[in-house]
């Protein structure tokens, strides 16, 4: 019988995104499943030859497989992330942040958050006016369906993990927005009944999650709150640059449609062909991958053979070790083939 085949849009990037697509496709042969990729080159000199035409294939490609990895780009004259955002109305952010072994951190304890976040909206979409010359005003917008979508995720991921969800607000001054935030939140989550949820005020759940981060697991947030978290989140554990993320656009029952993975860190030029670097963070984006095309039990292998590697001291040099970003790589798809090999069957007279 052959392998299940799926097809995944690849944003080919900038920078190390060359060493980055390498390392990807050398792993993915260790899965025992296939991915079809579907490269699209989202290089600046591409996008700067072709313009729009880029963008078009981009919205194209992804349409027809609804997954895509997305590799580190360049901002120039645009960035790539906020065009892909608009063109495909990714209304969602999903950022895990965990502690990551092997990775430096000031904060002793172990962190483990999924944030779920409104990616539209907030305070961000429009940049403020003055008003005379001594006041400025913005306009904060919070809309339902951004909301129910994110909801929807979220509720639905706890129901996938046995985690529970906590949503998080300023309810009591917000009474309008994020009044209306909570009140959505509250209205899908009766259609989950077997997940449990609870409210903090967002300025308490900062304060709480470093105080006792074993209590939060799925956290559900409006933009900037999901900005703020997402950031000192990541600054606890210490990898600013390690993580990945998943971002989301949902169909007319808010049922994702599309997602989109990529790593948190840049195109570092500094290292660029010089196979050091470290690609942790698109490993992690391609175990999301998998979950999200219904793979578990090969994203799960991704994920913690990759982190056992690191824990193990199989690391590259950012992370203080020796491994080239070849030899981390082949390191971790020999471990992911192990793990994923077919087991075998005991004899039977
Ligand atoms: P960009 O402008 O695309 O954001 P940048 O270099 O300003 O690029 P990052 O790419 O995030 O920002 O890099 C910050 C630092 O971290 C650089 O010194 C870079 O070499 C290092 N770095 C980033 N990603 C990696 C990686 N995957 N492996 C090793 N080092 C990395």
């Amino acid at each position: 019988m052959g392998r299940p085949t799926y097809q995944v849009t690849e944003l080919l990037g900038d920078g190390i995104g060359t060493e980055l697509s390498r390392a990807i496709h050398t792993l993915a042969e260790a899965l025992p499943i296939r991915l079809d990729f579907i490269p699209v080159d989202l290089a600046l000199e591409n996008r700067r030859a072709r313009g729009q035409a880029v963008y078009d294939e981009v919205a194209e490609a992804i349409t027809a497989t609804r997954v895509a990895l997305k590799h580190p780009t360049i901002t120039a004259e645009e960035s790539p992330n906020a065009v892909l955002r608009r063109r495909l109305d990714l209304s969602v952010i999903h950022r895990p942040v965990y502690t990551i072994p092997g990775v430096p951190t000031n904060f002793r304890r172990e962190l483990d958050l999924d944030i779920v976040r409104v990616a539209t909206g907030g305070t961000y979409d429009d940049p403020g006016r003055m008003i005379g010359e001594d006041a400025a005003v913005s306009l904060r917008i919070v809309e339902r369906r951004p909301v129910c979508e994110a909801t929807r995720y979220a509720f639905a991921l706890a129901r996938r993990t046995g985690k529970h969800v906590t949503s998080a607000s300023k309810y009591t001054i917000q009474r309008g927005t994020d009044g209306l935030f909570e009140s959505v939140v509250q209205e899908v989550s009766r259609q989950y009944p077997e997940v449990s949820h609870r409210t903090e005020l967002f300025d308490a759940l900062l304060g709480k999650i470093i105080m006792a981060p074993e209590r939060f697991q799925i956290v559900l947030v409006l933009n900037e709150y999901g900005d703020f978290l997402s950031d000192m989140a990541c600054g606890l554990a210490g990898s600013l640059g390690i993580g990945a993320s998943a971002n989301l656009g949902f169909d007319a029952a808010s049922v994702v449609r599309v997602a989109l993975f990529d790593a948190a860190h840049g195109t570092a030029p500094d290292i660029a062909g010089k196979d050091l670097a470290n690609p942790t963070a698109i490993f992690l984006a391609l175990a999301m991958l998998l979950s999200q095309i219904g793979e578990i039990d090969a994203g799960h292998t991704v994920k913690t053979a990759t982190l056992d590697l690191l824990r193990q001291g199989v690391r590259t040099r950012d992370l203080g070790g020796e491994e080239s970003t070849e030899t981390f790589t082949a390191a971790v798809a020999a471990e992911v083939s192990r793990r994923l090999a077919p087991r075998p069957q005991p004899a039977t007279r």
